[in-house]
Order: structure tokens, then sequence, then C-alpha cells
């Protein structure tokens, strides 16, 4: 039996109306004959709501209670959308995290899913429910309660689909698809079609925010097509799958706020354990090592952790500085390391007056840290010299 794995965000789920609509969705894959599993997240803000919350009450709250509190968001979901199913004739069946089968290491707030025993799931499945589940959750070991960082519903639903070998996780959200870059600052950035696991785990480590950036090591794991698309309007959305690009194309540029960077200098082999100890915190960095110097690219707020880390081995290095108020922009494909594209965005940086603070290649493209006034503009650019830009035209004539 084919199994299709359906992911709703916060909007999509943020009123009875749109519950209603969300549970036809549900059906309309049952009608055709597929299993269906539904992962919801909270409706609307009400993670950020309760976070607030929280904030009235402590200043530090701990990590375990944090996630005792925000998991309760998902779960009103799932008993919501699992009534309004059986209220159109459905059988359905709402389950937590726990119930789902879903293990997860002890780290509160931004846990890894560990395993998934899918026995449950796949009981109800044949029994000929609709299983709807709590994403954002799981469960460790020893039974504690535990979130997978914000936005983690992708990564449920997308391990979850993994776990299932389902045919696809379709990844509904208030986008039409992943776009070559934010249209928010790039007015002509285009929907993509198609792209690989590869390029949207950059653009979603790049803080493109459509999906999760686990959800798509999950995914790849077991080769599930993932499909990023509307829950607002009909479309084809967009398709992210082992199928690449053709080799040396470039399909966007992503851009990201609020960088700092943490250079630890003098350490000469003694950065592994602060990288360990990094890893283990699950705190994502981009890492440049030049001779005895060592750059870590962090998110502004991952500064606090990550100073707190790097001084407790002030034995491995001399010293170390933070920079702060910077932006990256990304320029995203398949680009044989020749310096070709490298060359190209320091001219166009140097044309453009854009005060660029570094270049360097990586696995998934380029980036290059900005000052944080020029990134819009130096997106923008790139945008249209790397010949990204969406012109009416263009598209007629394909
Ligand atoms: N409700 C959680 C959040 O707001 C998880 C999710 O939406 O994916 O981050
Ligand atoms: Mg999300």
């Amino acid at each position: 039996m084919s199994i299709v794995v359906q992911k709703f965000g916060g909007t999509s789920v943020g009123s009875a109306d749109r519950i209603k609509r969300v549970a036809g969705y549900a059906l309309k894959e049952k009608e055709k004959g597929h299993d269906v599993v539904v992962v919801v997240s909270a409706m609307d803000k009400t993670t950020d709501a309760l976070v607030k919350l929280a904030g009235e009450l402590s200043d530090v709250p701990r990590k375990r209670e944090m996630d005792m509190l925000l998991s309760t968001g998902e779960q009103v979901t799932i008993s919501l959308l699992t009534m309004a199913l059986q209220h159109k004739g459905a059988e359905a069946v709402s389950l937590t995290g726990r119930q789902a089968g879903i293990r997860t290491d002890a780290v509160f707030g931004n846990a890894k899913i560990t395993s998934i025993e899918t026995g449950r799931i796949e009981g109800e499945l044949s029994a000929g429910r609709i299983v709807v589940v709590a994403g954002f959750q799981g469960v460790t070991e020893d039974g504690e309660l535990t979130t997978l960082g914000r936005g983690g519903s992708d990564t449920t639903a997308a391990a979850l689909a993994s776990a299932l070998k389902a045919d696809r996780c379709d990844i509904y959200t208030d986008v039409d698809g992943v776009y070559t870059s934010d249209p928010r600052v790039v007015p002509r950035a285009a929907k993509i079609d198609g792209l690989s696991y590869n390029d949207m785990l950059c653009f979603a480590t790049m803080g493109a925010n459509v999906l999760h950036p686990r959800a798509i090591k999950h995914a790849k794991e077991h080769l599930v097509p993932l499909i990023v698309r509307s829950s607002l309007k009909e479309g084809r959305g967009s398709v992210i799958s082992a199928k690449a690009q053709k080799n040396g194309s470039i399909v966007g540029v992503a851009l990201q706020k609020g960088i700092s960077v943490l250079t630890i200098h003098g350490c000469d082999g003694g950065e592994s354990l602060i990288l360990y100890d990094l890893d283990s915190h699950h705190i994502e960095t981009e890492r440049i090592k030049h001779r005895e110097d060592l750059a870590l690219i962090i998110k502004d707020e991952d500064v606090h952790a990550v100073k707190k880390i790097v001084s407790g081995y002030s034995g491995a290095y001399s010293h170390f500085e933070i920079a702060e108020d910077l932006s990256k922009v990304c320029v995203i494909g398949s680009i044989q390391s020749s310096g070709e594209v490298k060359e190209k965005v320091t001219n166009v940086f140097h044309d453009y007056h854009i005060g660029k603070v570094s270049v360097w290649e990586s696995s998934v493209g380029l980036s290059a840290l900005v000052d944080r006034g020029d990134v819009e503009k130096a997106a923008r650019i790139l945008h249209m010299h790397f010949g990204l830009d969406y012109i009416e035209s263009k598209r007629a004539i394909l």
C-alpha cells in the first residue's frame, strides 16, 4: 500500500475553518487509495505565545519545562483535526510523538530523532485509519518529553515518511514553493519546480525558513521526495528529490541576516574538543580553518552559548575575537571549484561597492560575509548576474 505523509504548518491550521480544510486535504488523499499520515504544527502563533508566557514567569526557564510547555501546542491541533475528520465520517486517530514511537536524544529544546518505532502507526493504518501525529516532539529513552527545535514539525514529517518508506511527503505551507531567493528582498525571484536535496539543504541552512534543515537529511536517507506546496491555493509546488541539477548550474541566492564570526587564534589542533562540544549542543556553525586560526560563522542568537563553550577550553588557543553585525549571502549550486564563481562575485562586489568581509567556496556553493546594510543589495545584484532574474518573456519562450 502506498503511504503519503502530509505536514501542515501553523498558518494552515490557524482556525477551525482552516482545520476543516486540512481535513479535506487528508480525505482527498485517502480517497485516492493511499494510507495517510498527517503531521501538524501548533495553531498559528501558539508556540510564540507560550514562549512569551514562560518569559513572564522566569528569566531563564529550564529547557525541560519549556519542552513540557511547548509540546502542548501540537497536542491541541491533533485532537481538533482528528475530530474534524471523524465529523466528516472518516476513521482517524491522533497520536502524540511518544505514541507515534518517536525517540530522541536528551537535548531539550533542540533534540534529534534517534529512531522511530513504527508499529503503532502501521497498525492504525492497516485498520484503515488516517493517523494524525503531533509534530515537533518526541520522547527520550527515559520517558522525558522533548522538542526538536523551532520549525521542527517538518522534521517529524520527513522522518516519519522515511521510516514508513512513504511514497512522498507533502509539506503544506503558506508559500507556494521554494524560490530562487527571498521574494521580499529580490522581487525577480522565481519559483523552482524541482531541486536536489543538497541544494535545498543549503537554502534551509541559510535560513530560507521554508523547511527545517534536518527534515531534508531525513528525507534524503530513504530518498523520499518532499513537495513544498501551498495549503491556501492549488499548484504543483516545488519537488525536492535526488534528481540533481546539471553540473555547474546555479539555482539560487540565499541571504541570512544577524551573523557573527568568532575567530579563535592560535589553535594548533586544540579546536577538536571545542567542535565536539558545539556538536553535542547541536549548535550549527560553518567553520573555516586558515593556518592556526579557526573562524566559526554563527547566528547572533548562538553567540552567547558559543562564547561560553569556547571560553571553557582557554588552554587550547591563544585568544579569540568576535565580529558582530554581519550578514551572509550564498550562491547556491554545484559550482566546480575553479575559482570562476569566486572571481565573479568578488568583481561584482567591487563594481557595486559592496563591503565584503570574506568569500569562500563550500560543497554547496559560495558564501560571502558582507556588512549588514549591504546584504539585500548584494542578493539582488548576484541574482541578476547569475542569470536568475525572472523575466516574463523568458518563461513565455520556454
Ligand atoms: N510549533 C513549532 C514552532 O512554532 C514547531 C513547528 O511549527 O514546526 O516552531
Ligand atoms: Mg515551518
